[in-house]
């Protein structure tokens, strides 16, 4: 497994402390420390499960486990943003996946702020609101397809189609329901895929293989 806090490679090594059973199951804590020097941080699970029995303990433990969460640190399920993407559009994307659960008004709120940010920078857009934008990012056709129309359903999210005052803000709340602060963000994911990690696979690729012409005594690749 990786470690939550340093994304370094560990064995999972974790001890169970059982807490008891409530009307839903029987619950415990797995915690363990990151054994990387530079890291060394807590990583706590909470689980529930069937109960485990040992001989003449009673209940030591759960097994079966059918949920889990981790508490420390308090992360998302959604994947990790990609190394590539820089930090200015990861950080409003990370903490709106981490609020999804909790309050998917806020998550859109944040979420839509770091679709216009990837829209003005990486698609050179600038209008007087997200709907204007993403209008426009449509018509240039310079998404793929299946972009394009994912990119065209957050409009429909918060009926910003039918209040354009309250698109005017980003920020601005409005009510929605989980799967639709969901959606933004997998739009958001498959854009990172499409503005930052593409370009960069595509990069290397091509400083590879001019490495290799320029070994060979060959011009370069335009
Ligand atoms: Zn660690």
């Amino acid at each position: 497994m990786k470690c939550p806090h340093c994304r370094i490679e560990i064995n999972p090594d974790f001890q169970e402390e059982y807490l008891g059973s409530d009307i839903q199951g029987h619950w415990s804590l797995f915690r363990m420390i990151c054994p990387n020097p530079e890291c060394e941080k807590f990583i706590i699970e909470l689980a529930s499960g069937e109960p485990q029995e040992a001989h003449r303990q009673g209940i030591v433990g759960i097994r079966d486990i059918n949920y889990k969460i981790t508490v420390n640190p308090l992360i998302s399920s959604r994947p990790p943003v990609p190394t590539e993407v820089d930090n200015k559009f990861a950080s409003d994307y990370k903490e709106a996946c981490l609020i999804l659960t909790f309050s998917p008004k806020a998550s859109a709120a944040l979420s839509r702020r770091c679709l216009q940010k990837i829209l003005r920078d990486k698609a050179g857009i600038k209008k007087s609101d997200l709907s204007k934008e993403i209008q426009e990012v449509i018509n240039s056709n310079s998404l793929p397809s299946h972009l394009s129309d994912s990119i065209d359903a957050v409009r429909n999210i918060g009926n910003f189609a039918a209040h354009p005052i309250k698109s005017t803000s980003t920020g601005e709340i409005v009510e929605v329901e989980f799967g639709e602060a969901e959606w933004i963000l997998d739009v958001i994911e498959s854009l990172f895929d499409f503005y930052f990690v593409q370009p960069a696979i595509l990069k290397a690729k091509k400083a590879a293989l001019n490495k290799k012409l320029a070994d060979a005594g060959k011009p370069p690749m335009k």
